[in-house]
């Protein structure tokens, strides 16, 4: 798998300083656990993060805070951990979905259709799986806000290039594109997402408020 498009930087500092919105962090998640570069790079992040720890003074914990984190971790008040689910497993959809509960196909557009990501905790993105049929050519398109896709299986192309596996795209009010689906197979692809699409055109104003994403 050859990577050619990777998050910007400033995305993959937040996303290891743990401070992405939860949608935009598993998407950011799936790239990363599928591109060496950018594991590099926030291996070298939570690095210089540790540094500015141990550099800092330290600051006096509340009487009994230690005896208190213990007795909760005695007491299992942890996060649950969950079995990989068979039907993750069985799509061939990346490991760090594995904990995420991920609702029924919908129908979006001819040739395009979507699953819902329940993240909990977010609230600025919403994530989803976008699925196209080989050839689908999307309408042109703007967004209102930000919308971050890692491409998980086949390929689209637009103005920005060719998208394959593993490869990240971001999108916002400044870009204005109308991807193509690669003709040789589906394209699935990891999606957040944050205010609305835009289709440009009259048509697309026409047929705006009969697509839901
Ligand atoms: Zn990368």
């Amino acid at each position: 798998m050859t990577i050619e498009h990777h998050p910007p930087e400033e995305l993959i500092a937040r996303f290891a300083a743990g401070r992405l919105d939860p949608a935009e962090h598993i998407v950011i998640a799936a790239h990363v656990a599928m591109c060496a570069r950018c594991r590099r790079f926030v291996a070298a992040f939570e690095r210089l993060g540790g540094a500015a720890l141990e550099a800092a003074e330290p600051a006096a914990l509340a009487a009994g805070a230690c005896d208190a984190a213990m007795a909760r971790i005695d007491a299992g008040d942890t996060v649950p951990a969950v079995p990989r689910s068979r039907r993750a497993e069985a799509s061939g959809l990346p490991r760090t979905l594995d904990y995420y509960e991920i609702g029924r196909v919908r129908r979006v557009a001819p040739g395009l259709t979507m699953r819902p990501i329940v993240v909990p905790g977010a609230t600025k993105s919403r994530a989803f799986l976008l699925m196209a049929d080989p050839g689908t050519r999307m309408l042109e398109h703007t967004h209102t806000e930000t919308e971050l896709t890692c491409v998980l299986q086949g390929s689209f192309s637009h103005e920005g290039g060719r998208f394959g596996p593993g490869d990240f795209d971001l999108g916002d009010e400044t870009i204005d594109h109308r991807p193509a689906v690669g003709s040789d197979m589906p394209c699935v692809c990891l999606v957040a997402m944050s205010g609305k699409l835009r289709i440009n055109g009259l048509l697309g104003r026409l047929i705006e408020p009969f697509i839901r994403l």
